[in-house]
């Protein structure tokens, strides 16, 4: 498979934009390259438009090296670089598997191209034929995501390679919640699969969500495509500053994950005892999908008493279902005494009606 041929003529053949911190970006006495204010603020100059000390911290932390990682303003930078980078608009097209990550769909409609939508299985699992059926050549990317939101659960990583192997296009495998999952990440598959993209985020388990920080791994051909196309300086010198600091302390995100999961547990098993709840389904992320007696009603009941969830239930395969994050203990509790409540009424009306 040659990756050069799948990338948009206009943007193969594209010069980027070369900023003044592209062009010199060693240290000196005295910077007049950049129309800078020269009087000293945390902010007079700007920032380091390749991220290099950052991108240095996550190489260690994430054993990809570094001119195979693009940071972006979320991971949500990322998702649209790859659809422009990749899809002709009015011409070409995304896949994606449903239910999934909403930005999907959103950045390709912004980008006028064309989404292909594939139903997982009833276990929310790939289907590998339904989507080799309707993989045909206008599909330049397609989107998975794993863990996937809102269903909770990992696909499957042999078919995730199998298609990679067996389909000519970007794969992209969005990652965001895969310190929940306790598995080990497919960056660890990129070299031998030169159409494989994996995003991760510093949003989930880093605590880092107001910050938009988002990873993306790929071969160096790939990420060199987004460096061309991406905004001069897309991560502010705030970002960086405070995301390479954050970094340095991997123990404390490995406490909260360690924290959120012993909660995810408990959680589980108080909804197993509510007679509103019908099916809980198995999460490798920090959130649950639930399967309730009246969704769109308890989301509505939960909200008046000052609770928001996100009601899923008008999402394909998804009838009924809330998702909700596992908040602080005490969070967790207030949900759960709310639900409680909410189906003790439930009964009482059901009985005197
Ligand atoms: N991917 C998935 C699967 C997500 O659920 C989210 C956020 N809800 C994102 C990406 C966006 O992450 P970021 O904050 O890095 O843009």
């Amino acid at each position: 498979m040659n990756i050069a041929d799948l990338v948009r003529r206009n943007i193969r053949e594209l010069k980027p934009y070369s900023s003044a911190r592209d062009e010199f970006s060693g240290e000196a006495a005295v910077f007049l390259d950049a129309n800078e204010n020269p009087y000293p603020s945390p902010f007079n100059r700007y920032p380091d438009p390749l991220q290099k000390k950052l991108k240095e911290r996550i190489s260690e932390l994430k054993g990809v090296s570094q001119e195979k990682i693009f940071l972006g303003n979320g991971s949500d930078e990322a998702i649209d670089l790859i659809i422009r980078a990749f899809c002709e608009p009015a011409q070409d097209a995304i896949l994606i598997t449903e239910p999934t990550y909403g930005m999907y769909a959103v950045c390709a409609d912004v980008n006028n191209v064309a989404v292909k939508r594939v139903p997982l299985t009833k276990d929310f699992q790939l289907d590998f034929d339904a989507v080799l059926a309707q993989a045909d050549t206008s599909v330049k990317v397609i989107f998975l995501c794993s863990p996937n939101n809102p269903t909770g659960n990992l696909l499957d990583r042999n078919a995730i390679l199998r298609l990679a192997r067996e389909f000519q296009a970007i794969v992209v495998v969005d990652e965001a919640y895969i310190d929940f999952a306790g598995t080990e990440s497919l960056t660890r598959d990129l070299d031998e699969n030169p159409n494989l993209v994996v995003l991760q985020t510093l949003s989930k388990a880093w605590g880092l969500a107001g910050l938009r920080l988002g990873m993306c791994f790929a071969s160096s051909f790939i990420i060199n495509i987004l460096n061309k196309i991406k905004y001069p300086y897309n991560i502010s010198s705030l970002t960086q500053q405070y995301a390479l600091e954050a970094l340095q302390d991997e123990q404390r995100k490995g406490e909260w994950v360690r924290e959120i999961l012993s909660e995810r547990t408990a959680v589980v098993a108080a909804l197993k005892e509510l007679p509103i709840v019908h099916q809980i389904y198995p999460s490798n992320a920090n959130f649950i999908l639930v399967k309730v007696e009246n969704a769109p009603l308890i989301y509505r009941k939960l909200m008046e008493l000052g609770t928001i969830v996100r009601d899923r239930s008008r999402v394909i395969l998804c009838d009924n279902c809330l998702r909700i994050t596992i908040g602080t203990p005490t969070e967790n509790d207030i949900l759960i005494r709310q639900l409680s409540e909410l189906a003790t009424a439930e009964l009482t009306s059901k009985s005197s009606s």
